[in-house]
């Protein structure tokens, strides 16, 4: 097990359905693309919850980050709940270039709507 938590923000942020894991093992939103940083905060503060479904990841048929990844560190597997992230990413051969952040469709849309 490398750098791997219990419970990630990331299936902390899906079981919110605020979005989905790319193809890129990041998290997306359809405002923010992976151009965000998560965090999740624990209280027992008695509040009303609901419940939310699941976003599907809308990678569809791109795979831009798998083939922008010089180390081969992606694997073209498409998220769901059932997925671990070892289906995803060799993490230990990411070196953290972040290109697969950078030029993702979904980033790019959102710095085109961000400027516009
Ligand atoms: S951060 Fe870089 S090395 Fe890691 S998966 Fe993305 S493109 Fe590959
Ligand atoms: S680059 Fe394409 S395949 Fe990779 S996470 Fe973004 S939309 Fe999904």
């Amino acid at each position: 097990m490398y750098k791997k938590t219990l419970l990630p923000h990331k299936t902390i942020a899906t079981k919110a359905g605020i979005g989905w894991i790319g193809k890129n093992n990041l998290f997306i939103t359809p405002w923010f693309a992976c151009s965000l940083c998560i965090g999740t905060v624990w209280t027992d503060i008695p509040i009303q919850t609901t419940g939310a479904d699941t976003i599907p990841p809308e990678c569809g048929v791109c795979q831009v980050c798998i083939d922008i990844c010089e180390v081969g560190a992606l694997k073209g597997h498409s998220w769901s709940t059932e997925s671990n992230r070892e289906d995803i990413i060799t993490v230990d051969k990411c070196t953290t270039c972040i290109k697969c952040m950078v030029h993702c469709p979904w980033t790019h849309r959102y710095i085109r709507e961000m400027l516009s």
